[in-house]
């Protein structure tokens, strides 16, 4: 591994985002929930700040899916869901020219439409340029809802009085013409032509699972479709950002980075910035949680290991981290040579952050 180059296509990053209340973390809960109930022995589904949906679960929720999408093949080794949602620790994804988020849900409670936070969250993904769909939440509280727990929406549909689908096609058409308003397209996604210039609406429904599969296959076709380049990454030292910074009982200061291109070994020399001043330190752990089955009472909730790869999310313990600032650009320095490089650019990129956050 270390003398050869490989390259692999990496997990795309997603946030969820929206207003207070529409859903954001009940739907995180029941994306993870899926994950973990439908996972191979051995897959691992929890890392630091994110969650992944391994490719083996999202072939198993493909299948039902088939009849409507035949040609959807999955070739991504999953999708990395940032575990926290909302503007905050979006805000803390940022990199030079953009986010490290690839994608992004906008949930939208279709009993409510579009609130401020909503407005703000279309926002944030216009300026930041990340593609998004929408996710119509709460499905089962239009009047009549016939609920079939984590049925696809394309089927529980079919359920429905000719009452009940009129009042969410009425939902749906003021969520579109909202976004219209923002300057989007966007339709039901079974009836979009063109993905990269309408954007999706699922109806889902958090709490039952109504359409989350759809939602999680159709952002996968469009990755594919759309980002795979974008995806690939190869055998090279970390790059990645500090999502938030912590003090652990037993370890001190730690930083939870989401790592979106290499690998990152521990005692790898790297680079992030500080409250006054860049910190150039080396990795003295690498830690992700403990799988919930094999939890010791005395062994603390994370194990260490020898190396990540992008994507990933992973808890970094160093020294002098004290000082680290949450949003921070992450890299390896490849060799000491290149410190001066590497101070240079850090400095660059946290005085636009600086003046970012100042005019925030
Ligand atoms: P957040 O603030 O966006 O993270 O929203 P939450 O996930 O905390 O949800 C707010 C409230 O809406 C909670 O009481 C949830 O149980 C409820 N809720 C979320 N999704 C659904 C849904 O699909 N259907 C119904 N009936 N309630 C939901």
């Amino acid at each position: 591994m270390s003398s050869t180059s490989r390259e692999w296509i990496r997990q795309p990053i997603i946030v969820v985002m929206g207003h207070v209340d529409h859903g954001k973390t009940t739907l995180l809960d029941k994306i993870r929930g899926t994950a973990v109930a439908r996972k191979e022995p051995g897959e691992i589904t929890q890392h630091v700040g994110a969650s992944i949906v391994p490719a083996s679960v999202l072939k198993k929720i493909a299948e039902p899916l088939r009849k409507y999408f035949p040609k959807l093949q999955i070739e991504i080794p999953g999708l990395l869901f940032i575990d926290t949602p909302g503007h905050e620790l979006f805000a803390n994804l940022r990199k030079r020219g953009g986010s490290v988020a690839d994608m992004a849900i906008l949930v939208v409670d279709v009993m409510e439409g579009f609130q401020p936070q909503t407005v703000e969250a279309i926002n944030i993904l216009k300026e930041k340029k990340v593609p998004f769909v929408v996710a119509a939440n709460k499905i089962d509280r239009i009047e009549g809802w016939k609920p079939t727990p984590d049925a696809p929406f394309l089927e529980t549909i079919r359920n429905q009085s000719q009452r009940t689908i009129n009042i969410l096609e009425e939902k749906i058409y003021r969520i579109a013409g909202e976004l219209y308003n923002h300057g989007f397209e966007a339709e039901r996604f079974d009836r979009v032509r063109d993905f990269r210039r309408t954007v999706a609406i699922i109806p889902i429904s958090a709490k039952t699972g109504e359409g989350v599969s759809e939602l999680l296959a159709l952002m996968t076709g469009l990755v594919q479709q759309f980002m795979k380049k974008k995806l690939v990454t190869s055998s090279e030292p970390a790059k990645g950002v500090v999502l938030e910074v912590k003090e652990e009982p037993g370890l001190g200061t730690t930083i939870d980075v989401i790592i979106y291109e290499g690998v990152l070994k521990k005692n790898d020399l790297f680079i992030i910035a500080g409250k006054s001043k860049p910190v150039v330190t080396r990795v003295r752990a690498l830690l992700m949680p403990r799988p919930l089955q094999d939890m010791r009472m005395h062994e603390g909730r994370f194990t260490q290991v020898e190396e990540v790869y992008a994507a990933t999310g992973v808890k970094v313990s160093a020294p002098d981290l004290d000082d680290a600032l949450a949003g921070s650009p992450f890299y390896v320095i490849p060799d000491e040579t290149r410190l001066q490089d590497y101070l240079k650019m850090v400095s660059e990129e946290v005085s636009e952050l600086r003046f970012k956050v100042e005019s925030d």
